[in-house]
């Protein structure tokens, strides 16, 4: 799709309901990738993180969750629809979900957090098919088990909330191992979704 440069970001120029299609759209074809949700704090951590920055540079999808984004670039005369969250695509994505039969895995926060998450989401969303969570902390040596859980699930999409750049560098490190078709990392959206 089309991409607007801002600042050290490149950002697609989807709305939110073109990206939840556009996922869902991988989903059913059998593709997999990343999406990356960036705000102007993220930003500014990837230029002082060149890990990060290269994470975000070969992800798949790129949207600007922010509306200082989206009026930097009418600036640039190259609009970007809307703003689009991420935690606005949890909820679209679920919705879309339970239409289609896609199952969903939650990763990340402290555990009765995902877990309290997950029963909002399930209410929301009758018939979400949850094929898994799982708290966020644990170590390095137990990162390969968290993913192949993933993969032995059967979810095809995955919401990884360990925060910016922690998930970033575990969905890098173990994608070979996720199974997932569409991974999103999703910050502190668990938090906010149980309330
Ligand atoms: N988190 C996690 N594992 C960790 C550290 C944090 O799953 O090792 C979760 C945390 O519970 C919260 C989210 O990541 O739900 C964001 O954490 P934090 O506020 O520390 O990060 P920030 O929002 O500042 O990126």
């Amino acid at each position: 799709p089309a991409q607007v440069q801002i600042l050290n970001g490149r950002f697609d120029k989807l709305s939110a309901d073109q990206t939840v299609e556009e996922l869902m759209r991988a989903i059913r074809a059998g593709e997999r990738g990343i999406l990356s949700t960036v705000n102007v704090a993220i930003l500014m951590m990837m230029r002082s993180n060149p890990r990060l920055q290269r994470f975000v540079d070969s992800s798949r999808w790129i949207v600007a969750d922010g509306q200082p984004l989206v009026w930097a670039s009418h600036l640039r005369q190259q609009p970007l629809p809307e703003r689009v969250a991420g935690i606005d695509l949890i909820d679209q994505l679920c919705a879309r979900a339970v239409q289609e039969g896609v199952g969903v895995y939650f990763l990340g926060a402290e555990s009765s957090t995902v877990r309290e998450a997950v029963n909002v989401l399930q209410d929301r969303h009758r018939g979400l098919d949850v094929r898994g969570y799982a708290d966020g902390y644990f170590g390095p040596e137990q990162a390969e088990a968290r993913a192949r859980a993933v993969a032995e699930s059967g979810a095809e999409l995955l919401f990884v909330a360990m925060g910016v750049p922690r998930q970033e560098y575990f969905i890098e490190e173990q994608w070979d191992n996720l199974g997932a078709r569409v991974v999103i990392g999703v910050g502190g959206s668990f938090d906010v979704i149980a309330g």
